[in-house]
């Protein structure tokens, strides 16, 4: 496995996965500058970062051209990830997905960094083959709502193997698969955010369609290590990381209303356009090549997720 190097760039640092990562390469031993601009990210989550020596953060916006001197590794994580979020913002995550990745990519080359990329089982779309495998090109609609998102990272991963093909930039993706813990922003959307503090506040929890849609929930901790796993591996082509363990959103809701204790009741909202029917990861190639696979099972998650949540209720009452 080859070392990451000494200096260590993150884009979307103070994102939920950009600042778990960002934690995961200072113990590498390396040093880190995170870089975000903030629109969706917190510099809450870097809070805990103040007095690290070996950190340093600088406000930009990836979009455009950057260069905070010489890197020997980029991870590219900079972009709005959830539904809601990259909806509303969508020609923002479609540029971030195009400029903010070729930018990116164009640092690396410089300096002849390895480079990783954030990618996304979005690449699947609405999959039709089950569970996707790395092989699988997708389903996606490309003028839907979704397509903002989906088609920026799409066209990321065909830039990432042009600079592998015609430059030789070291690079590897991952495709990430639905992932949860703490600092999940808890007004995102996002089901498990969603669920979690709709159950420790008392409020209903929201379920869309009749629930029977299934994702596959990795906790933050097993999906960092898989993606440090990947950077050192250098593997060039697309590599799934995620829990392969399916759920329907309804079993979801009944294991958030189980860990929590809550009394809530569940009720039923629309469907939102294009929500993929089922999603889980074939991790065959990671657990091969990285020999790596995911150890925290879905309550174990929710429960080390629990006083997080507990935390942004209170202080969401406290504001109110
Ligand atoms: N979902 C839900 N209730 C919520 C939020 C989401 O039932 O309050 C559903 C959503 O329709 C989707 C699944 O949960 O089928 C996962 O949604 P999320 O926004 O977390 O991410 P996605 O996997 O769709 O990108």
């Amino acid at each position: 496995m080859a070392d990451l190097g000494k200096r260590v760039l993150i884009t979307g640092a103070a994102g939920f996965l950009g600042s778990h990562l960002t934690d995961a390469v200072l113990a590498t031993g390396a040093e880190v500058i995170g870089v975000d601009n903030f629109c969706t990210g917190s510099p809450d989550n870097l809070q805990h970062l103040k007095h690290e020596s070996r950190f340093s953060f600088e406000q930009a916006d990836i979009c455009k051209p950057f260069d905070f001197g010489p890197v020997d590794f980029v991870f590219n994580f900079a972009s709005p990830a959830s539904p809601v979020d990259y909806m509303k913002l969508g020609p923002e995550t479609l540029r971030v997905g195009s400029d903010g990745t070729v930018n990116a990519l164009d640092l690396a080359r410089k300096y002849n960094a390895g480079f990783l990329h954030a990618s996304t089982s979005e690449c699947y779309g609405d999959p039709e083959q089950h569970p996707q495998t790395e092989s699988y090109w997708g389903n996606v609609n490309p003028i839907g709502p979704r397509s903002v998102y989906d088609e920026a990272k799409r066209f990321s991963e065909a830039t990432i193997m042009a600079y592998h093909r015609y430059y030789g930039v070291r690079s590897s993706m991952v495709r990430i698969f639905n992932t949860y813990g703490p600092r999940l922003q808890p007004n995102d959307g996002r089901v498990i955010s969603n669920l979690m503090m709709q159950a420790l506040s008392g409020a209903d929890l929201t379920v869309y369609g009749d629930g029977s849609q299934t994702r596959s929930f990795c906790y933050v901790s097993d999906l960092v290590r898989g993606i440090v796993a990947l950077a050192q591996s250098g593997e060039p082509l697309p590599t799934n990381i995620g829990n392969p363990v399916e759920w329907t959103i309804l079993e979801c809701a009944h294991a958030v209303l189980k860990v929590t204790g809550s009394s809530s009741k569940i009720v039923y909202r629309p469907m939102p356009v294009d929500d993929p029917k089922q999603r889980k990861p074939d991790i065959t190639k990671a657990k091969a090549l990285l020999n790596w696979e995911p150890e925290v099972s879905l309550e174990q998650g929710l429960r080390l997720s629990q006083d997080y949540f507990q935390s942004r209720v209170e202080t969401l009452a406290a504001v109110r």
